[in-house]
């Protein structure tokens, strides 16, 4: 038997509900923020998420599925979306838009990675960005909007986490103190810490590791080194989130996984869904629209992990309800029958109603088994002597009631039926 990839999944019918359910959310929150909907291919140049993403993250040199075509040209399978959205709105000359521009997406990533509950290989996230908004009212209005979607989706005791990673200005001198810290506690350090040291040393205070976790908690912290202006933004953010009524914690150890982060980075995290608990990473990257050879846009946006949301559904007791239960049942007895019944299916589904007939030649006891197994609303049963008076009798499945009705008919009894 040939087997799906590890860490990719099937969503069979039975659980597509939940994601048509959180795709939907998405949608409706977004358009309530003036968000659109972009669309950008699977695969892109390795090279856009070297540059986009960064050459010392994980997810460059470690978690991407990477391939070349039949003519060499190296390309990924896309891990993220920012890069991806960023590079579009340069191809497509859309940089000198009406700003800001908003747009939102829900996408499948890929990242090799070990896969586990809450993490996989291909996975999905629905993802926004901001761009061509500096002040601390675009950072408070994409949190608003991850918050008001969690809220909307019906998940319970999430936390939201802030914290600010300065800018080019104020972050050389934090480096520094940090390279300092570390450097003197080397030896309590994980061996890929010990490299992050000399590549990304911002990096050590995201390691999941219990002896660096444990230094880091001492570490210097971004907030006490932030430049005036980086100070003033912060503050800005801080200010509208207090007086929103939205609460936050700060959390100095956020950094972020990626490299193009500047000033507010957030996080949203749900702590009874198991150890990955970050349903939502999001942040200001002012430096990658022009890092990526486009106009120096500021930047915000975040992405949430369509599984984690899910699991944080379950765990906040959410049902959803994907019945799809055929709304009226015609059993046909015999040729003349389910030629009229396959008429009248199909004038009910031209009426927006759910209407199914006989496919698989059933006996008529077998098929008023199935009607009643698939849960329909309404069964008619059409023989010879149905045909020639024009009328039927349309059961209520739910009552057991029985009223006579007029073939031609039917479709309207229906509808003001279910009105
Ligand atoms: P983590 O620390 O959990 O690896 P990350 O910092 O790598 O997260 P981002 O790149 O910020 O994650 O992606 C945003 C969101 O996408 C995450 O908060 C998470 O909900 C989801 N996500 C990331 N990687 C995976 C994965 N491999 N499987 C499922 N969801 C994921
Ligand atoms: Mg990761």
């Amino acid at each position: 038997m040939i087997q799906k990839p590890r860490g990719t999944m099937d969503i069979l019918p039975e659980d597509v509900g939940v994601w048509q359910y959180i795709e939907e959310t998405a949608r409706k929150v977004s358009a309530k923020y003036g968000y659109s909907e972009i669309r950008f291919p699977t695969f892109e140049s390795t090279e856009l998420f070297a540059r986009g993403v960064g050459d010392t993250t994980d997810v460059v040199q470690k978690e991407m599925y990477t391939f070349t075509d039949r003519e060499d040209r190296s390309y990924t399978l896309r891990p993220e979306g920012t890069a991806c959205v960023v590079r579009s709105l340069i191809e497509n000359g859309r940089c000198s838009d009406t700003m800001p521009l908003k747009l939102y997406y829900i996408i499948n990533c890929f990242r090799y990675e070990k896969p586990q509950a809450g993490r996989s290989r291909e996975f999905f996230q629905f993802g926004t960005e901001m761009f061509g908004a500096a002040a601390p009212q675009a950072d408070a209005t994409v949190i608003a909007l991850a918050d008001s979607f969690i809220k909307e989706l019906g998940i319970k005791d999430t936390k939201l986490h802030i914290n600010s990673i300065g800018c080019p200005e104020c972050r050389p001198k934090y480096h520094e103190a940090l390279v300092k810290y570390f450097s003197d506690n080397q030896d309590k350090l994980c061996p890929t810490c010990k490299e992050r040291l000399k590549t990304n040393p911002l990096r050590i205070l995201d390691c999941k590791c219990p002896e660096c976790k444990a230094l880091a908690a001492d570490a210097p912290k971004t907030i006490d080194n932030l430049c005036p202006e980086c100070e003033e933004h912060f503050g800005g953010l801080k200010a509208l989130l207090d007086n929103a009524g939205i609460k936050y914690e700060i959390d100095p150890h956020i950094v972020r996984g990626l490299d193009y982060y500047t000033r507010t980075v957030f996080e949203f995290i749900c702590d009874s869904i198991g150890a990955q608990s970050t349903i939502c990473g999001g942040g200001r990257y002012d430096g990658l629209m022009k890092q990526l050879g486009g106009p120096a846009l500021p930047g915000i946006g975040f992405a949430m992990g369509i599984t984690r949301l899910i699991l944080a559904l379950k765990a906040s007791g959410v049902e959803i309800n994907s019945d799809n239960a055929p709304s009226v049942y015609i059993a046909p007895m015999g040729q003349a029958a389910s030629i009229r019944a396959f008429e009248l299916v199909e004038k009910f589904r031209e009426a927006g109603i759910y209407a199914e007939t006989d496919l698989v030649s059933r006996s008529l006891k077998a098929q008023m088994k199935y009607a009643d197994k698939t849960g329909a609303g309404y069964t008619v049963i059409i023989g010879d002597s149905e045909l020639e008076s024009g009328k039927a009798q349309l059961k209520d499945m739910k009552n057991s009631t029985q009223t006579e009705t007029e073939l031609d008919k039917i479709v309207d009894y229906i509808l003001n039926e279910v009105r």
